[in-house]
């Protein structure tokens, strides 16, 4: 190699880098400007003082630090002069396995527009899970709404009314919200919904759903976002995955919506992590200047007709371009004919020949392949040795970006060792079969998943506009000898995949980043003609990348060690029966150093044996002291007998520490049941009967259940009571709460009616 290639290929590879450099900046939360006018600014400064409120401890729908919360809620928007209301229902929900209800208070105010025919919605949870205290999940989407509304009235009314709903129960099943979109006397007058949601405690505030029929309203958020970062490929992924939002219900309700979240940091979420210690003030000041925008933004325009085509949308270089679905089309079509002339035109020039595009194609599926097998067994081999010493329940993992970048090194070498095998092979060819790959990963996202499709379009389109001129002028004996024109190639490619690929490695588990070297590879063989250059350095550049996956590995290994900044998931709970006069400890989770010493059997058992509620898991156990607790009332109203059916009518009485209540009726008895005003008619395919009560209404909740023939019934019920502060004060501080009824009192007893 000659010292000018050597120039040459560092030149091509800095540009490189700094094109991925500069594209991951764009992504990267805004810090908080001290200097800005907070009366017209959103400060996350000011936001994070309710955020110290809110987020001191867990307040999961249905305990007293929830009702601290919303009161603390209501207390701010009277300090603010304004008048916010409570709506206060039983929520209940039949699913295929049980019925679950909730005691939901929603807060909502109204900020009243100057011309009051609309109304948009902006919404954030109030409530946590009970493992943390929810900080980034959701406090940071209250906070940032509260402080929203602070600028907001310090200026001028916007034209629309703006309401303001702050939901309970997301945590417990979109309880909340589904109240709202069922109940709320102001469900009617919403024509939008903005929805602040996090899933981690760090990263950029994404614009990463909308409802159906997006097109205006992401042209208009387009408009209005001062940082955007947001994809119609996200987008698309969040409706085919199971993930829930509150947004989620107001799609089901057919209004417009957009939804807003950061998802970095994802060890922290659902943790006692979660908190403001942990939270990272500019996703704060990133959820707060997009709420604030998109408030005064969609407050002053005109909210009638904003259903339109749905668009593909992207950020670039902050700015956002979105386009309607019907140009995805077209644009595969012309990609189509644009490919099969330039690669007829090459052949005729021969710059490639059919049996070579052949070969190269062959090499760039090898070494997807390769890559993905490798991969995946790395992670098999990380998984047998230390995995459980750094993975938390939810499939998160500590120092995630290490395997990412190991994966990505050892993807590249693998690259490099396959492509160098085929010296026979030109880099048009490669290029070309590169390009014929992404042509028709293209026609299936345009059939499948069209907002998906820019990732390929564009860069396939201009990369073949470049090769098709290069061939044209016929100037040119290799593009190799071009370095502006190297450099004009990889600049798209990377621009659009570089950080949507960190976002998709932020939001999938490590276990599935493997898969996503298949986009890396093809990265790589469509940029095969710049990164050439680096090919030609030498059989050492491979056997270094290696080198340094090797040691990233090592340093991951000595680094799974858990501690207090890095803890892992420990789970134990304490169940008495009241009936036999029986108290035991039990986990979920293989006895750890610190649980051992409650569990004292080493066989495990199904923990319906222990907890007869609809909760299948093994379980371990251990003899535990019986102490007395006080379980709600459930006090007896009436029995009767109607058309052969016996009708038991029965209320709870909250206003105790009672989180959650269960009930458990087996035999297939069970025909209906009536929970407050809601009535369900129990499906035959229920054998045992489970319903599940989050948080008791104070004035007591009426609950009537129908059963089949007036025989005598017993009905088990639950009680959960949260924390138990001897196993919150006696972890160690290297385990952290995980899973469900970690750190409760559980109590059971059985009625027969
Ligand atoms: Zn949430």
């Amino acid at each position: 190699m000659t010292d000018n290639q050597i120039i040459k290929a560092i030149t091509i590879i800095s540009f490189i880098f700094l094109i991925a450099f500069i594209s991951l900046h764009t992504i990267v939360p805004p810090s908080p400007d001290k200097k800005a006018d907070i009366s017209e600014n959103f400060s996350a400064d000011r936001a994070v003082q309710h955020l110290n409120h809110i987020a001191k401890t867990a307040h999961p729908s249905g305990s007293i630090e929830n009702e601290k919360v919303r009161n603390y809620l209501v207390e701010q928007l009277k300090l603010m002069g304004l008048k916010p209301e409570i709506e206060h229902s039983n929520h209940a929900s039949l699913y295929p396995k049980m019925l679950t209800g909730g005691d939901m208070y929603n807060v909502i105010v109204k900020l009243e527009g100057t011309s009051s025919d609309h109304a948009m919605m902006m919404s954030a949870h109030y409530d946590s899970v009970q493992q943390g205290p929810g900080a980034s999940d959701d406090g940071s989407g209250v906070a940032a709404l509260l402080e929203t509304i602070r600028v907001l009235i310090s200026a001028p009314p916007l034209k629309n009314d703006i309401y303001f709903v702050f939901t309970d129960g997301e945590e417990q099943g979109l309880m909340g919200a589904k109240e709202f979109w069922t109940k709320s006397k102001h469900k009617q007058k919403i024509d939008l919904i903005i929805n602040f949601e996090a899933r981690g405690t760090s990263g950029p505030s994404i614009m990463f759903q909308t409802s159906d029929h997006n097109g205006w309203m992401v042209k208009e958020f387009a408009k209005a976002a001062p940082n955007p970062v947001t994809s119609s490929l996200l987008g698309n992924l969040f409706e085919i995955m199971p993930n829930d939002s509150d947004l989620t219900v107001s799609n089901e309700n057919k209004i417009p919506g957009l939804n807003f979240a950061y998802g970095d940091g994802w060890t922290g979420y659902h943790t006692p992590r979660d908190d403001v210690k942990h939270l990272d003030i500019r996703s704060l000041e990133h959820q707060g200047r997009n709420a604030l925008a998109m408030a005064r933004h969609f407050g002053q325009l005109e909210l009638n007709d904003i259903k339109k085509e749905n668009a593909v949308y992207f950020n670039f270089f902050g700015v956002v371009i979105s386009y309607s679905y019907y140009w995805v089309y077209p644009l595969t079509g012309l990609i189509v004919l644009v490919f099969a002339m330039v690669t007829i035109i090459a052949v005729k020039n021969k710059r490639a020949s059919y049996k070579g595009l052949g070969f190269s194609l062959l090499a760039i599926l090898f070494a997807v392949i390769s890559s993905i097998i490798a991969t995946v067994m790395i992670w098999m081999g990380v998984n047998a040795l230390w995995a459980e010493k750094m993975t938390l329940f939810s499939g998160a993992i500590y120092d995630s970006s290490y395997y990412q970048w190991a994966f990505l090194l050892l993807t590249a070498s693998i690259c490099f060792l396959i492509w160098r095998k085929f010296r026979s092979v030109n880099e048009w060819e490669m290029t070309l079969s590169a390009i014929f790959l992404g042509v028709i990963v293209l026609i299936l996202l345009t059939q499948f998943l069209p907002g998906a499709s820019y990732l390929f379009a564009w860069p396939l389109l201009v990369s073949l506009l470049i090769l098709g001129w290069v061939i044209w002028k016929n100037k040119l004996d290799t593009i190799s000898a071009n370095t502006w024109m190297l450099s004009l190639i990889s600049f798209l490619p990377i621009i659009l995949f570089v950080p949507l690929l960190k976002l998709l490695f932020t939001f999938f588990p490590v276990s599935l980043v493997p898969y996503l070297m298949l986009l890396f590879v093809w990265l790589l063989a469509l940029l095969f003609m710049p990164c050439k250059q680096l090919f030609q350095l030498g059989q050492w550049v491979p056997y270094t990348l290696i080198g340094i996956a090797v040691v990233i590995l090592s340093i991951s290994f000595f680094r799974a060690n858990p501690s207090a900044d890095r803890p892992i998931d420990s789970n134990l709970f304490y169940v008495v029966d009241q009936d036999k006069k029986q108290a035991q400890w039990v986990t979920t989770q293989p006895p750890d150093d610190w649980t051992k010493k409650y569990i004292t059997s080493t066989n495990t058992s199904n923990i319906k044996a222990i907890l007869p509620f609809n909760y299948d898991k093994q379980a371990w156990v251990g003899t535990a002291p019986v102490r007395n607790y006080q379980i709600p009332q459930i006090k007896l109203v009436k029995t009767g007998i109607k058309q052969g059916n016996k009708m038991i009518h029965f209320r709870f009485t909250g206003g105790t520490d009672v989180q959650n209540m269960y009930l458990s009726i087996p035999g297939g008895r069970v025909q209906k049941i009536k929970v407050d005003e809601e009535s369900f008619t129990i499906p035959k395919s229920m054998e045992t009967f489970y319903y599940k009560q989050a948080g008791i209404p104070k004035q007591g909740l009426d609950v009537i259940v129908e059963v089949k023939g007036d025989q005598p019934i017993e009905f088990t019920f639950g009680s959960e009571q949260h924390p138990d502060p001897e196993i919150r004060s006696k972890r160690p501080s290297h385990l952290i709460t995980s899973g469900l009824f970690d750190e409760s009192i559980v109590v059971i007893k059985r009625i027969t009616y």
